[in-house]
């Protein structure tokens, strides 16, 4: 509890993440859940920021806004979605103890909580994002960071399991638009179109990254490495652990927009990004093939040549491993 007091002066990434890991939510007194409109909230705001429908730190209630809040409230929130879902946490965040969130009253504000989306706008012109605030989530790894400490707070229960997860995948994503067969113009729609901008979600890759690694139970596939590294010292149960391991895509995100399971294995830094770099790809029975023409020296870990021929370290349940047909456009790529 000090340790926010304590930081306040100099509001960096730290500040940020245990704000939004520490934000008071109401109980939802018809469900036994807890009512996260304002962590969704924030979700939505960060992912406008991203996609550039945001462009500086005032937050207008605009309908942009509003659509994306429904469509998390939709897989994330609870119960069906009243415009009070919107307009409390709006007006609420400023409550929070770490503070980010700051409103511009209007003119014509009467006091009291607006409960509706009109009383809002006639309530409050906008909202202000403290500047550090709003220069971390413009860069790409603090916004990660800032996005991953959102979701393991709230959104990582154990009640929200892998099926919430795909669920999410399935209602962002339009099956007419199966990945094998887009062609190129359709590729370009997606890139330029807003209404495919769900697809390039930050938040929705933090969930891959989440799940993969938790199905890798936190293990580098490869090597086998298991660190983990809590926030801070306050912050001690195990929603708050940050791995130093990834969930790396199989076939790249960026070109075929799979974020399913199984297009997914968990790696270390290192060797997601030698995976990347097809410095080594994975046979038909999962057995590491490195890359003859890879030259390295590693005095102080076990050389990656050495885990040629040696099994990948899978999940549990067979239904989790690496889609075949995945790993097989990943060996085409090395060969080639
Ligand atoms: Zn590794």
């Amino acid at each position: 509890m000090s340790q926010l007091r304590k930081t306040e002066n100099h509001k960096n990434i730290t500040y940020y993440r245990e704000a939004f890991s520490d934000i008071k939510v109401y109980i939802n007194n018809n469900k036994s859940g807890k009512a996260l409109n304002q962590p969704i909230l924030i979700l939505s705001v960060i992912d406008l920021i991203t996609q550039g429908f945001i462009n500086d730190k005032y937050i207008l209630i605009s309908d942009e806004l509003i659509d994306r809040f429904k469509k998390y409230w939709e897989v994330l929130g609870s119960g069906s979605y009243q415009g009070s879902d919107f307009a409390l946490p709006f007006f609420h965040l400023k409550n929070q103890k770490g503070k980010f969130w700051h409103l511009k009253f209007s003119s014509e504000y009467d006091g009291g909580r607006p409960q509706s989306i009109p009383k809002l706008k006639h309530d409050i012109d906008y909202a202000v994002l403290d500047d550090e605030l709003f220069s971390l989530i413009q860069e790409q790894n603090s916004r990660k960071d800032l996005i991953d400490a959102l979701v393991s707070a709230w959104f990582s229960s154990d009640e929200k399991k892998i099926e919430d997860v795909i669920d999410i995948n399935l209602k962002f994503e339009d099956a007419s638009l199966k990945t094998e067969n887009t062609t190129e113009s359709e590729k370009e729609n997606i890139q330029s179109s807003p209404k495919w901008s769900l697809r390039k979600s930050l938040i929705r890759e933090a969930f891959f990254r989440k799940e993969v690694v938790h199905i890798y139970d936190y293990r580098c596939a490869f090597c086998g490495l298991k660190v983990k590294k809590s926030i801070n010292q306050t912050i001690v149960d195990g929603a708050h652990i940050k791995t130093i391991v990834d969930g790396a895509h199989i076939k790249p995100f960026s070109e075929f927009y799979d974020n399913r399971i199984n297009n997914g294995i968990s790696f270390c830094k290192n060797h997601h990004w030698a995976f990347d770099r097809s410095w080594f790809t994975v046979d038909k029975q999962y057995r590491i093939i490195v890359s003859e023409d890879l030259e390295e020296e590693s005095p102080h870990a076990k050389p990656m040549k050495d885990f040629h021929g040696e099994k990948l370290i899978l999940p549990k349940s067979e239904e989790h491993f690496p889609e075949q047909e995945a790993l097989e456009w990943h060996r085409q790529k090395f060969e080639g």
